[in-house]
């Protein structure tokens, strides 16, 4: 009972049809690792966001990892990124190699413009890395030639951005390299981890392929040095299904987060998340993120009415205990403020019209109490 963030048993009844025969094929087979349905995936979400080359790897960590490796970052290298992500963008880099910049965003889309990511550039900086937080596409065009006239790596994270778009084009598109995740709760996820890198440059591609498996040039011959960090055959099935109904469930999520507009705008102290409008563009809604000053006891009151709410995310990178010292830039005024007042509500394809209700006459319940 109750309305939950994420609810996977929901998504896959409804693509068991779709599913069975595929899980079944997988399992009677005997490709349990990479093999036709990894390759045929990559294909499929090479061609989906436009780039001519996609690389499955085992998480959406490692695709960060691996692309800023891959184009040239070494250690003590600077890279730009914004202060109010998931913390794992930031160990990334760190894991890297890398020493993380961080750049405070915008308030109204809190996303980092890419003026703000150009501006924070040192003789030091080797690659930008901006994140497409919540699914909002930050506009790029342009920014890759900048990057190369300067030596720079252009690196998109799109792990919340699965069905995005700006100016016609699929967000992964606009840099060198783009790095997505298909973590569960993203809006193409799997059932367990995986990632991907993709790319238009074919020589960090086959790179790529041969680093993903501990370096491995063939089955036996090891030309390089690297993780086994391999998208498995049985999520690139689940992957394959679900990529297929990707714009249908965006437009979803749009549906609902414009009903969530119009059930909120004006209410209490909430700021809503700003919806895209401009022509070629397209939010891809991974989250619904509201802030509020009263953000604790409006996740209190909503969970005691059965409403499961999420933080994304109440610790500012900057303020972990395993990255504080490790980032440069600040201070981070907007960042911490953020970290303090958003708050997630539940957004799926698979909720109703009805459950998206019930969230909103709670949440203007919350705030019509007094503080
Ligand atoms: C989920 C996520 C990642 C990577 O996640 P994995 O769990 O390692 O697949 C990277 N960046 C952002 C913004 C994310 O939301």
């Amino acid at each position: 009972m109750g309305i939950p963030t994420k609810d996977y048993g929901r998504q896959h009844r409804a693509l068991w049809s779709e599913l069975a025969g595929e899980i079944e094929r997988c399992l009677f087979g005997d490709d349990p690792v990479l093999g036709a349905a990894v390759e045929a995936f990559e294909r499929e979400l090479a061609d989906y966001h436009g780039v001519a080359h996609a690389v499955g790897v085992n998480c959406g960590t490692d695709a960060i990892v691996m692309a800023l490796r891959g184009l040239g970052v070494r250690d003590g290298d600077e890279v730009v990124t914004s202060a109010h992500t998931f913390s794992g963008v930031v160990s990334a880099i760190v894991q890297a190699g890398g020493v993380p910049r961080l750049v405070e965003p915008e308030r109204e889309t809190m996303v980092v413009a890419r003026e703000a990511l150009q501006a924070a550039c040192t003789p030091r900086t080797r690659a930008l890395l901006p994140v497409h937080l919540y699914g909002q596409p930050i506009d790029l065009v342009g920014l890759r030639d900048w990057c190369t006239a300067r030596g720079l790596v252009l690196i998109e994270d799109c792990a919340q951005a699965h069905g995005a778009r700006r100016r016609g084009r699929s967000l992964g598109s606009f840099g060198h390299a783009a790095a997505t995740s298909f973590h569960p709760s993203k809006n193409l996820g799997a059932f367990g981890d995986g990632g991907a890198v993709l790319t238009d440059d074919a020589n960090l591609a086959a790179a790529l392929r041969i680093r993903r498996h501990l370096g491995k040039a063939g089955k036996y011959e090891m030309v390089a040095i690297g993780p086994n960090s391999k998208l498995d055959t049985l999520q690139a099935v689940l992957l394959r299904v679900k990529l297929r109904h990707l714009d249908e469930w965006v437009e979803r999520r749009a549906a609902l987060a414009e009903r969530y507009r119009r059930g909120l705008e004006g209410v209490g102290d909430l700021v809503l998340p700003l919806p895209v409008r401009e022509a070629g563009a397209r939010h891809a809604w991974h989250l619904y993120v509201v802030r509020s000053a009263r953000r604790d006891a409006l996740r209190e009151f909503l969970a005691e009415r059965g409403i499961k709410t999420g933080m994304h995310y109440p610790i500012a990178a900057h303020e972990q205990p395993a990255l504080r010292d490790r980032c440069l830039g600040g201070p981070f005024p907007l960042a911490a403020e953020l970290a303090r007042t958003v708050v997630s509500l539940p957004l799926s394809q698979e909720l109703t019209e009805a459950e998206i209700d019930v969230v909103i006459d709670a949440t203007r319940r919350f705030f019509a109490t007094a503080p």
